[in-house]
């Protein structure tokens, strides 16, 4: 069957892209797309590869490790190629893996593997000579390498001569490992690099690879290398049986062998020790991203044989990425408690780390300007284990022209209040005391009990929410996305959904709670009920004149002016508008104007009130439909508790029934 014309289009333009990213990895120590960007490339490609096999040729990606040693280092020859591994990301894939190695070798008993942490640095084969270290090179395109063995001699775990104490040095040993930087080195040295005005680093792995490569060794002496060792090449005078043995045998020789190396013996262990590991991970001073898998018995990998890539014995089972790379839509500002407000990156949402980000702290305006991070940049975004997600540098080379650097709003997002700055200070801040806590108690108010009834969103989680920038007013609710949650501290898969599932119920709400989680001035809940079942409908409320709200039973003129006022305000018709385009539906409430709110509610008073006359509460009370009780009884519903309250108050607490202060009892009948 003829391939398709469009299908070798494809094949052609995917294996153009591989090569170029190959190029800027691998020779150029500085990636333009995240690495999964780049698997999805490799798979797709392999997919197509698979289908149309016919389409293959032996300078595919496919078939080659690498790219091409650079020509600014004598090339160095693999007697044994270094190569690649292939790749997997589930269990199903792990066990498929473990089904095709007991097919290919026919046996059908567990097998034994070991188990590797995949150090994310790059590959190097140090050469020993009768014990002396005599050339280092890189892994290049496999077949050969780029002579760095000056730049290796800088690396203090690198022996230049091997420990003969507890086995005999070999004539000949290629020794291979992974050469890393740690991450504490990783960050000091992009601090200095960043105080120089130098280009950072992308991650640990291109600040290794980028270190190794140097023409001048003393620019590599300078750079806190370090190495793991995994595996040999050529080996004379000392032979293996098995993988668990070289290993072992390489740390009696002196060189560096990773402590966490495990052998097990059937793929489930080994898909618990990925588990585990990537538990782990966010602890390790150094970068991996994944397990190696390998068959143990060397004579076993041997019948297995190797494919034109990689070995068939061996498979890296990878962890999510911790890094990826995003587009950034917008930089809004975000407000804290202390009045700083915060440049936040909204971008397009990405897996990282096995998160969906979507928004990051970009800190200052300081900050943006020395990353040079404009709105539109492609951006390279991390997050580490639990640690709030970070934009670590944009892709100038992606860049259209389009983007626009970022200009520090001069006034509040949340009150309108001009920003100030302190001399010498990165920080901008809202001088106005009263914003934030105004704006969260709102918040707060709007999501309680009482009002919309949000579960799950107390006041500390309103306060994260707006220093996160994640809300900056009451519809801002109704908008928050899973991934916004998971970028906050505490937040899990399961409280984030909880919580969304929660917002989404108290859409469905009732005209007395939506009235009174509006926080209008003097409306609490008795008054909103007036209101809703003298009106029916919000509405009506809205369009309500003076006179009429006056004219209810129970509202006073104050009442009635500070509801007449706020509706009256354009301000808050658009918060309206925006509550129910956010999808708010208020149940429709039947008319009630001979119903009174306090109807069938009984009121004890015991102690003296502050505020008015208990003969004045009594008849407020009674004017709202309500009845007072002088003794206190199963059928009291409220004990009213003054200044000095006598035994009213102890036979309440005994038969349980509710009391409230004098402050809510004016709040119940609409008073305060
Ligand atoms: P790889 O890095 O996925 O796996 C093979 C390598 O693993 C070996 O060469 C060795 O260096 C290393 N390794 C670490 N610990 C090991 C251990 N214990 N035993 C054996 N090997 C160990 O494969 P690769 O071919 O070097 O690179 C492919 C990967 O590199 C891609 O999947 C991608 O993640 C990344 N890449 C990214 C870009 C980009 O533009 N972002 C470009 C090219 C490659």
């Amino acid at each position: 069957m003829a391939v398709p014309p469009e299908v070798l289009e494809r094949i052609k333009k995917l294996r153009e892209e591989i090569n170029y990213h190959n190029y800027r990895y691998y020779v150029l120590d500085s990636p333009v797309i995240s690495d999964e960007e780049y698997d999805a490339l490799m798979q797709e490609l392999k997919a197509l590869e698979e289908q149309y096999p016919e389409t293959i040729t032996p300078d595919s990606p496919t078939q080659r490790v690498g790219a091409p040693p650079s020509d600014k280092f004598r090339t160095v020859p693999h007697h044994i190629p270094m190569l690649s591994l292939d790749d997997a990301f589930t269990p199903e894939e792990i066990r498929e893996f473990d089904k095709r190695i007991k097919r290919l070798l026919n046996i059908d008993h567990d097998i034994e593997y070991t188990l590797e942490p995949k150090i994310d640095g790059l590959a190097v084969e140090l050469v020993y000579e009768k014990g002396v270290f005599v050339l280092g090179s890189t892994r290049g395109d496999g077949y050969n390498g780029e002579d760095v063995t000056n730049n290796l001699r800088t690396i203090p775990s690198i022996p230049l001569r091997l420990l003969s104490i507890e086995v005999p040095i070999p004539e000949l040993l290629e020794a291979r490992g992974e050469v890393y930087m740690e991450k504490d080195a990783f960050e000091k040295l992009n601090e200095e690099r960043k105080k120089q005005g130098l280009p950072t680093f992308a991650n640990p792995r291109n600040a290794a690879a980028g270190s190794l490569r140097q023409l001048d060794p003393k620019v590599t002496a300078s750079r806190p290398l370090n190495i793991f060792c995994y595996g040999v090449g050529r080996v004379k005078g000392h032979s293996f049986q098995t993988q668990w043995e070289i290993l072992h045998t390489l740390r009696k020789w002196g060189l560096r062998v990773n402590p966490l190396i495990k052998k097990v013996k059937g793929i489930e262990k080994a898909i618990k020790y990925h588990e585990d590991l990537a538990k782990l991970r966010p602890q390790l001073n150094y970068e991996i991203d994944g397990v190696v898998i390998k068959v143990n018995d060397l004579k076993l990998q041997e019948r297995l044989g190797t494919k034109a890539r990689s070995p068939r014995w061996a498979i890296a089972y990878k962890f999510e990425a911790a890094q990826g790379i995003t587009r950034i839509k917008d930089i809004i500002l975000s407000v804290g408690r202390t009045g700083a407000v915060t440049p936040v990156a909204i971008m397009e949402p990405v897996k990282v780390g096995g998160v969906t980000i979507s928004r990051a702290t970009l800190h200052n305006e300081d900050e943006i300007r020395r990353k040079d991070i404009r709105i539109g940049d492609w951006v390279i975004v991390r997050r580490a284990g639990d640690v709030i997600p970070e934009v670590v540098k944009p892709l100038k080379e992606r860049r259209t022209g389009k983007e626009k650097p970022f200009v520090m709003p001069k006034y509040c997002p949340v009150c309108g209040s001009p920003l100030v700055k302190k001399p010498g200070e990165a920080i901008y801040r809202c001088p106005n005391p009263d914003c934030f806590p105004r704006l969260a108690k709102r918040i707060a108010h709007f999501v309680s009990k009482p009002a919309m009834d949000i579960e799950g969103l107390g006041p500390k989680v309103v306060e994260q929410l707006i220093t996160a920038g994640i809300i900056r007013d009451i519809p801002d609710l109704y908008h928050i996305k899973k991934e916004d949650l998971l970028s906050l501290e505490g937040f899990g898969e399961k409280s984030a959904q909880n919580l969304l599932d929660a917002i989404e119920k108290s859409k469905h709400t009732t005209l007395p709670r939506f009235l009174f989680a509006l926080g209008i001035r003097h409306v609490g809940e008795v008054t909103a009920q007036i209101l809703a079942k003298h009106f029916g409908s919000l509405e009506n409320i809205m369009n309500a004149s003076l006179e009429e709200l006056e004219a209810i039973p129970g509202i006073g003129p104050e009442v009635a002016t500070s509801i007449y006022k706020w509706f009256r305000d354009e301000k808050n018709r658009q918060l309206i508008k925006r509550l129910l385009d956010a999808g708010i539906v208020i149940e429709p409430m039947k008319k009630e104007t001979s119903a009174l709110p306090l109807e069938g509610k009984n009121f004890v008073f015991t102690g003296t009130l502050k505020s008015m006359k208990r003969s004045e509460a009594k008849k407020l009370v009674m004017e709202l439909g309500g009845q007072v009780q002088s003794t206190v009884g199963r059928h009291t519903d409220y004990v009213v508790v003054g200044e000095n309250p006598g035994s009213k108050l102890e036979k309440a607490r005994q038969l349980g029934i509710k009391t409230i202060s004098e402050e809510e009892f004016l709040k119940l009948v609409g008073k305060k």
